[in-house]
């Protein structure tokens, strides 16, 4: 059997609202870029969104509306996709990391309260796979040090956290959501920015498109801007995506839980880890952890074999080359990171994943594990 890593979930009503979009002349800035920020501001209950053609162009242009640039600091979690820093360096600032929380695999607040200094002007803290962030104690250290918060939620659309939504709710000054193909609903490519300051939306809506003025006069550019602006057809499918997303997320849950039932019994795998407060996780992604006695390269190899893709997720952001060479880092340096990034495995997910899937890639695992550990073991009695 062969199982995709990962699939988006395309239907007929996705597909009729492309179309849709291809038999008018209108294919970008038009009617259903301006809906489908209605709707998608309303669903995680924030007042004005604009629409990107990615997640990290969203993040880029929050910290370039909150005016960060060059000589500031802004921290973020190693342990994430490489645009939560990146776009930092896009504004000149300089990207600080802080090490995560061993359970949620979040950016851990009291690591963050080591790194601010007097330079410290923003946080970027993620949602990792999807798991709410604890934004309490992160929203103290913010105000105390008047800090801009860009929550990078690319991860989490439709998860909650006591109750409350990943989104703009207090201290959060934009939220980030992104849409490739990978993620619980996609446009294709495509992000969104959300916020519940006008002034801060308007900003950004003329960064993604060429610095244009308010009234988007179209020869005047008031600011140096990007052409970051999503199209017509994407964000059709979008609207398409997000009219079922609620459906999307239960469909993952219970591939989620299907996978959770049959792991829980493998001796040398830990399942993710949900935290008691999240009361709705959108799974993005599931990151099984290995025993240390697990050699995962060959593990890897041994499922590729069968049909079974896998990847280590992730990979440091500050162990990565261009980091390295530019920062001087080297492993050590973030230490729960890490040990977290050396036995992390993403095994196949996806919306429509069948029960028989998920037992073949569990039943693959299982013989593997088994078979590795004990050749560990055995290598060791030696
Ligand atoms: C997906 C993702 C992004 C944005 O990715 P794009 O490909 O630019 O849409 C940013 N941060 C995290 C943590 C992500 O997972």
């Amino acid at each position: 059997m062969n199982v995709p890593l990962s699939r988006p979930s395309i239907n007929e009503d996705d597909i009729d609202a492309v179309l849709g979009v291809m038999r008018t002349p209108t294919l970008s800035i038009g009617p259903q870029v301006q809906a489908f920020e209605r709707e998608m501001a309303s669903y995680v209950g924030a007042e004005h969104a604009v629409a990107v053609n990615s997640g990290t162009s969203g993040l880029h242009i929050s910290l370039a509306a909150a005016g960060i640039g060059p000589g500031d600091e802004v921290i973020t979690s190693p342990f994430s996709f490489v645009a939560s820093a990146n776009c930092v360096l896009y504004q000149g600032a300089t990207p600080v990391f802080a090490d995560i929380d061993e359970d949620t695999l979040n950016v851990s607040p009291a690591e963050i309260d080591h790194r601010i200094t007097d330079r410290t002007r923003a946080l970027v803290p993620v949602d990792v796979f999807g798991q709410p962030i604890d934004m309490d104690r992160i929203g103290t250290m913010a105000r105390r040090h008047d800090l801009v918060i860009v929550r990078d939620s690319c991860e989490a659309i439709g998860s909650t956290r006591n109750g409350v939504i990943v989104g703009t709710a207090d201290p959060v000054t934009t939220a980030v959501f992104a849409f490739y193909p990978n993620k619980q609903m996609t446009t294709g490519e495509g992000g969104i920015v959300v916020t519940n300051d006008a002034t801060l939306a308007a900003t950004m809506r003329s960064l993604a498109n060429q610095g244009r003025d308010d009234n988007g006069s179209w020869m005047n550019h008031v600011r140096l801007g990007f052409n970051y602006r999503l199209d017509e057809m994407s964000a059709a499918l979008g609207r398409s995506q997000l009219s079922r997303l609620d459906a999307l997320l239960e469909q993952r849950a219970r591939v989620a839980a299907w996978y959770t039932e049959r792991l829980t019994a493998v001796d040398a795998v830990r399942t993710p880890f949900v935290a008691p407060e999240t009361d709705r996780m959108s799974w993005f992604v599931y990151v099984i952890r290995l025993d240390d006695s697990v050699d995962r390269e060959a593990l890897m190899r041994a499922l590729g074999k069968d049909g079974v893709p896998s990847r280590p997720y992730f990979a440091p952001i500050h162990l990565q080359p261009y980091y390295r060479e530019r920062f001087g880092y080297a492993p050590g340096d973030y230490p729960v990171t890490e040990r977290v990034a050396a036995t992390t495995l993403a095994i196949p997910f996806f919306t429509d994943m069948s029960e028989e899937q998920v037992d073949y890639v569990c039943e693959r695992l299982e013989a593997h594990t088994s078979r590795l550990t004990m050749t560990a073991t055995a290598r060791k009695q030696l």
